[in-house]
């Protein structure tokens, strides 16, 4: 219910575009489906996903000897989780978060997609499923995200290591550590800055963060989770390119799809990238994190 509530402008926006191109064809014929073809790539579902599909569906009305375009519309969502779910199993989208250690989560993304208010979240989530939590402010470059991260700390009662603005992010990371081990907390997840202006700085401050943790904690970090503004399309996915061929990323938070019409960026997401949709955010509240099942989210689109 809360994927659906999160994603009514992206389904209002499909729903009325579909309605209408089965309205002004009825018939299934080689416009349907070039228009069809067309609708989904506006919706950013991707272009290879979209080819893949349009085939799927041609040799499905073959086999099915479907005449009505209503009929097509009912097979779109089946064929599009079939799609998907062949290489992506649910455990996937799981965080891998284990009891009885310590667990590190890095964050990484550039300004403003949502870095500091999906910590904030999901240490809310992690607290609501009695894990305990520690935040580390490791964006000590950008002004106002220590005190960012402070806010949501108090908000969902968990402390936060931090240093001040302009200190090195791997001496704050130390800390947070060291902190961690000490009060023995289950989770730990971590800021980073987001700075684009040196991009090759950036890469070298994360690859330096990133190696004090896996000094201090062998197996560590167990996430490395990129953040994206789904509302900022194809930049996204270049940013999703320039983070994971410098850095081990192992999975994506698609913040914002509350925000955009143009939901299907997640499934091209999910096939150009390879690497897997873990959560959503859909909303700028304490609750509005989801974890991504695309079934779910493929059905609530349609339904
Ligand atoms: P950061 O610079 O990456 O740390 O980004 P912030 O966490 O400061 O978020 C930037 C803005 O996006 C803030 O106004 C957030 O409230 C908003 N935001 C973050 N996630 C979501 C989301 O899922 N949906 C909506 N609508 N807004 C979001």
């Amino acid at each position: 219910e809360k994927f659906k509530e999160g994603l009514t402008k992206t389904r209002d926006s499909f729903a009325e575009k579909m309605n209408d191109l089965v309205a002004k064809y009825r018939k299934v014929d080689e416009d349907f489906f070039e228009e069809l073809e067309e609708l989904l790539i506006t919706a950013d579902v991707g272009v290879s996903t979209v080819m893949d599909l349009i085939d799927e569906l041609k040799m499905e009305v073959k086999r099915r000897n479907i005449q009505d375009t209503k009929d097509v519309q009912a097979v779109i969502s089946e064929k599009l989780v079939e799609i998907y779910e062949g290489d992506n199993s649910e455990e996937d989208n799981n965080l891998n978060i284990q009891d009885g250690q310590l667990n590190v989560v890095l964050f990484v993304g550039v300004n403003g997609v949502g870095k500091t208010t999906t910590i904030g979240k999901l240490a809310h989530k992690l607290k609501s499923e009695g894990k305990s939590v520690l935040l580390a402010a490791g964006d000590t470059f950008r002004a106002g995200a220590i005190e960012q991260l402070e806010v949501w700390g108090e908000r969902v009662g968990v402390d936060v290591i931090k240093q001040s603005e302009g200190s090195d992010p791997a001496a704050v990371m130390y800390d947070a550590v060291q902190a961690a081990k000490a009060r023995k907390v289950d989770v730990l997840l971590c800021d980073t800055a987001g700075r684009l202006q040196n991009k090759v700085n950036l890469m070298k401050e994360l690859e330096k963060v990133k190696r004090v943790i896996e000094k201090e904690i062998p197996g560590a970090p167990h996430e490395v989770l990129l953040v994206l503004d789904a509302t900022t399309g194809q930049n996204a996915m270049t940013q999703a390119k320039q983070f994971s061929q410098a850095t081990n990323v192992t999975g994506i938070v698609l913040t914002k799809l509350d925000g955009t019409a143009k939901g299907g960026i997640v499934l091209a997401i999910k096939s150009e990238l390879n690497i897997p949709v873990k959560l959503v955010g859909l909303g700028e509240k304490m609750d509005d994190l989801q974890q991504f099942n695309t079934a779910q989210y493929v059905y609530s689109l349609f339904s």
